[in-house]
């Protein structure tokens, strides 16, 4: 009798001082909310840093991160087509699913009706805000709120830790202003439409793209375009996500001499790369040391 009343407040206390459970689709949202949530959640992911956000095989094993958690932080704008899929398997009615877009300044939102027919992965708009590292600490207050309606207790523990995270940020952002400052109205050629907000950041020209369409693989014809626009526009150099098959870029690197930058845009995406601040470091230095 006793042990079966200490199981019950054993269970009770679980519940009451448990953590908040937090699933995020990606890495790098996992990454903020440890940063404002710390040790009052318990956090996983779904994507991993080294795989391609767009497109996530549908496991049955991402449902069950899901089947007991309290939050889900997505990017949004369509960058997880995928996610709905895996909030249905998962079954769970107390599944809080928060879009982290909200409070973002959308880029490339189509005015018309949205057509995704012709395979564009990006139809809402670009979801790409996050290599903008003052959208970071929007993301981060999103968070905050969210974990704060979940917790009101624990609000002052989230505001601090917020706080500090968007301290520690501030004094990144200077130190990559002025690294990148260098770099303003050069012109780049990226694999993907990944790097809008970036490149507006910092007042990168973005002469084209790689992939024909966000989402649609390189062809030779495209190819042959871009020898026109990198002669053209002065063009030294082609940055892409690691994931990416690097075999169009070096191709056109041989024939026009550019260089190929490879960077993770995911937490964990690379050895060494275990925070946003690491990879948004990992990503101005190489680019900045190549240019
Ligand atoms: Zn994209």
């Amino acid at each position: 009798m006793k042990s079966l009343f200490m199981i019950f407040i054993f269970l009770f206390a679980g519940t009451l001082f448990g953590k908040i459970k937090v699933v995020t689709t990606t890495t790098v949202i996992y990454d903020i909310v440890k940063e404002v949530g710390n040790d009052k959640v318990d956090a996983d992911y779904l994507c991993r840093g080294d795989q391609d956000p767009h497109f996530l095989e549908i496991m049955p094993k991402y449902m069950v991160k899901l089947r007991n958690a309290d939050l889900l932080f997505k990017i949004g704008m369509g960058l997880e087509l995928w996610a709905q899929q895996l909030i249905d398997g998962s079954r769970n009615s107390k599944l809080k699913v928060i879009d982290l877009s909200s409070d973002i300044q959308k880029k490339e939102v189509p005015s018309g009706k949205v057509d995704a027919s012709q395979g564009d992965v990006h139809p809402f708009g670009n979801p790409h805000y996050w290599l903008d590292p003052s959208n970071a600490k929007i993301m981060a207050q999103e968070i905050y709120s969210a974990l704060a309606s979940i917790s009101p207790g624990d609000e002052a523990y989230f505001k601090s830790n917020l706080d500090s995270f968007n301290s520690k940020l501030d004094g990144k952002i200077n130190e990559w202003n002025k690294k990148m400052e260098p770099l303003k109205g050069k012109a780049f050629v990226f694999f993907h439409a990944s790097w809008t907000y970036f490149a507006d950041r910092y007042g990168l020209r973005i002469a084209g793209y790689v992939e024909p369409k966000p989402g649609i693989p390189p062809t030779p014809s495209h190819n042959a375009e871009l020898f026109n626009i990198i002669k053209s526009n002065n063009v030294r150099y082609i940055m892409m996500e690691n994931f990416y098959s690097d075999n169009a870029p070096n191709q056109i690197a041989s024939v026009t001499g550019v260089k190929v930058i490879k960077v993770p845009t995911g937490v964990y995406g690379m050895q060494g790369i275990n925070s946003y601040v690491q990879m948004m470091d990992y990503i101005i230095g190489q680019i900045t040391k190549t240019s």
